[in-house]
């Protein structure tokens, strides 16, 4: 199945809602970063989270990034997505490795406690930004909590990364539904107790569900609509001159004493992990473009 995300309506929108499958770029991550098991689900999730999270966006040019610092050994997670299905992601420790949890992989210990700070880029002066204190660690909890304290908007959030034995992605998938603030108190009823009775959202993509069909188990007798699907992909923005760019910015005195231990240089990507390669006659060229 390739990656998309579906937005939906439901109870004569009353009700917003959100899916993905997202196996194929969350593997791509895993592969870009070496990711190991506890990490990538951890980041699968947060990509899958984001990447639906920047299809709510309006215009073509914004940019949702969801940075989160935590107290766990993978200390940090960033994920950066564009509102056409673009989502790119890192994390601060890629080969955190620990015991599993209750039978499934230890997100939450991993992450330990932390911050959550979602930034909106619409071409305002001032990005939006929220910031919110990490609740569970698992995120799916996190991006509840963060929109119904940040945005106000109640929601419920699904994400789920299961992996093959030989530690490759076998699925990735998630959903957010969302209440609008006139919904009925029936509706509403209705929506919690779908909530409480559907199976994981890893067992329903391991199902072979669609995210078509993970939303019609959330919001079943509830009148869903799909509004349009999009692809969704891991996808990264990199180029030897934004690199540049980066290492223009850190200043006369580092670009010298880099020259002057005459080797070439390679700089990575931090989202990407691509590496760029800059000779010493490259960087004799970056320093007189420097300050
Ligand atoms: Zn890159």
């Amino acid at each position: 199945m390739e990656d998309y995300i579906v937005r939906a309506a439901a109870a004569n929108t009353q009700i917003r809602a959100f899916a993905a499958v997202t196996t194929n770029l969350v593997e791509e991550a895993r592969k870009r970063h070496g990711t190991s098991p506890v990490a990538t689900a951890a980041l699968g999730r947060l990509l899958t989270g984001g990447v639906m999270m920047g299809s709510m966006m309006k215009n073509a040019t914004d940019m949702l990034t969801i940075q989160i610092k935590c107290s766990g050994p993978i200390r940090g997670l960033t994920v950066t997505a564009d509102s056409q299905g673009n989502v790119k992601g890192y994390v601060h420790d890629p080969e955190v490795i620990l015991p599993p949890k209750n039978g499934k992989l230890d997100v939450g210990g991993a992450l330990g406690q932390g911050v959550m700070t979602v930034i909106k880029d619409m071409g305002l002066k001032e990005p939006y930004s929220g910031q919110t204190i990490l609740q569970t660690g698992e995120i799916a909890e996190d991006l509840t909590y963060y929109f119904a304290t940040s945005e106000q908007v109640p929601s419920s959030v699904g994400l789920g990364v299961l992996m093959e034995k030989n530690n490759t992605v076998r699925c990735a998938g998630g959903f957010i539904v969302q209440v609008m603030p006139f919904i009925e108190d029936e509706v509403l009823n209705k929506l919690e107790q779908n909530i409480r009775n559907i199976q994981s959202v890893t067992s329903m993509l391991d199902n072979g569900h669609t995210p078509e069909e993970m939303l019609a188990q959330v919001l079943e007798g509830l009148d869903l609509e799909i509004t349009d699907t999009m692809p969704a992909r891991f996808y990264c923005n990199c180029s030897k001159e934004r690199i540049e760019k980066a290492i223009i910015s850190i200043g006369k005195k580092d670009i010298r004493s880099m020259i002057d231990d005459g080797e070439d240089i390679e700089v990575k990507c931090h989202f990407c992990n691509t590496a760029y390669h800059y000779t010493v006659d490259e960087l004799k060229e970056l320093l007189k473009k420097s300050r």
